[in-house]
């Protein structure tokens, strides 16, 4: 079986839709699993639907409806005849959202978020798979919710592999095509969870482990994998072969074509995973399996912005040990701040972290007791594997380095824009 993952910006009108269905028809789909993502920016907007139940806004009537006109858009786009019973299925989801902001009762902010933004994998499965069988193509649509389960440890859930296993091996059919939904899971009380936002690549490893598929597939509007972001850097390169190896050491330091937790799960299993283009499909793009490193060989560029420098120095000079460390560590796994980069020496410790949650004051005012904390906001973290002298220069040409640090293959640099 081979798994196929397409992601919002595949699926964000009805040309997008069509065009799923003239990459199966190139590619094939005789015993084929599709994951799908939410339409275009529907998580996002989801969100706000969320934000606007929280805060008992008036403008929630009009986030949802926003919502329900850009899919009857879709909709309308792709069915000529609207008795389709495409357009009863999706209107009764959005039954189901509203019955649940009109009568949910949990104050549990997090809970509720699953809930609502996985009707976005809800609606735009179905609508695939309605269109798939409307051109002819019989599809299976599975609740994903059925197979994947988790814990209830609702917007970034964790896995239960064992009986995640059992659904999938008992329950998925082969030989024909099914379509389920990216980024969602159940916990024991059958309420939906969620894998982390981007979370769908990961689904299509977790089917992919469950079936012993022959391969995982990325279909993504770039020709694959890059060694750097085409909007940033010129000259950016595609590259053909990555060692899974090479790809989590990629994805740990914040390329973004791969979520991370995905390489995982098909590494131990040796099933290669592809990126390739949906506007291309029979081109080879990138493959990520076992084999060398990286090819062709060249420096990898990733960039993270918006990143918060933080140097702790000890107050009476005294070193700052490996107790204090652990006890830093472990404060910033409590605020939710992810480390991308940590330098030491005997009586300072600098981490460069994201602050995704805005914990950063509240966490200062503890560490400011036992250390002198000293703190730059909206820096720049370039990272470089490797890296040669002619890629650092490109990085620090005309930016105003704050930190540097080089290991084997590794070379990162923080940079204030100035
Ligand atoms: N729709 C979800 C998100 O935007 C999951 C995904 O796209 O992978 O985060
Ligand atoms: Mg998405």
């Amino acid at each position: 079986m081979r798994v196929f993952k397409f992601g919002g910006a595949s699926v964000k009108d009805a040309e997008g839709i069509k065009n799923v269905y003239d990459v199966l028809q190139k590619v094939g789909y005789e015993d084929v699993l599709l994951v799908v993502s939410a339409m275009g920016k529907t998580t996002n907007a989801l969100e706000v639907v969320i934000k606007d139940y929280f805060e008992k806004s008036s403008a929630l009537q009009s986030s949802v409806q926003e919502v329900k006109k850009y899919h009857n858009q879709i909709l309308l786009d792709l069915f000529e005849d609207d008795k389709n019973a495409v357009f009863a299925a999706v209107k009764a989801q959005f039954s189901d959202l509203e019955y649940f902001l009109a009568h949910n009762k949990s104050p549990n902010y997090n809970f509720v978020y699953d809930q609502v933004v996985s009707y976005g994998e809800l609606i735009s499965t179905t609508i695939l798979a309605h269109f798939m069988n409307h051109m002819d193509i019989k599809t299976e649509w599975i609740d994903v919710r059925n197979f994947i389960k988790t814990d209830a440890n609702y917007r970034d859930a964790t896995v239960d592999w064992d009986l995640t296993q059992k659904n999938i091996s008992k329950n998925v059919k082969r030989k024909m095509l099914n379509i389920t939904q990216g980024f969602l899971g159940s916990d024991e009380n059958n309420f939906t969870t969620t894998l982390g936002r981007e979370g769908s690549d990961y689904t299509a490893a977790i089917f992919a482990y469950c079936l012993n598929a022959e391969s995982v597939t990325i279909w993504k509007d770039v020709p694959g994998v890059m060694n750097a972001d085409p909007r940033y850097f010129e000259n950016a390169s595609l590259l053909n072969q990555i060692s899974y190896r090479e790809a989590i050491e990629l994805a740990f330091y914040g390329a973004t074509v791969i979520h991370p937790k995905t390489l995982q799960p098909l590494q131990k299993k040796e099933i290669p995973l592809y990126v390739k283009s949906f506007i291309n499909p029979l081109l080879k793009g990138t493959s990520v399996s076992k084999g060398v490193t990286l090819e062709p060989y060249l420096p990898c560029f990733i960039v993270k912005r918006d990143q918060l420098l933080i140097s702790l120095s000890s107050i009476d000079f005294s070193f700052i040990m490996e107790e204090n460390i652990s006890e830093i560590f472990s404060l910033f796994h409590e605020f939710k701040l992810k480390v991308n980069l940590i330098q030491n020496t005997a009586i300072s410790f600098s981490v460069c972290v994201e602050d995704k949650f805005d914990n950063f004051n509240e966490l200062n005012a503890i560490l400011s007791k036992k250390f002198k904390v000293d703190f730059s906001q909206n820096v720049t973290l370039y990272t470089i594997r490797h890296f040669n002298d002619a890629a650092a220069e490109t990085v620090e040409q005309g930016k105003n380095v704050i930190l540097k640090q080089i290991s084997t293959e590794t070379m990162q640099i923080v940079t204030s824009e100035n």
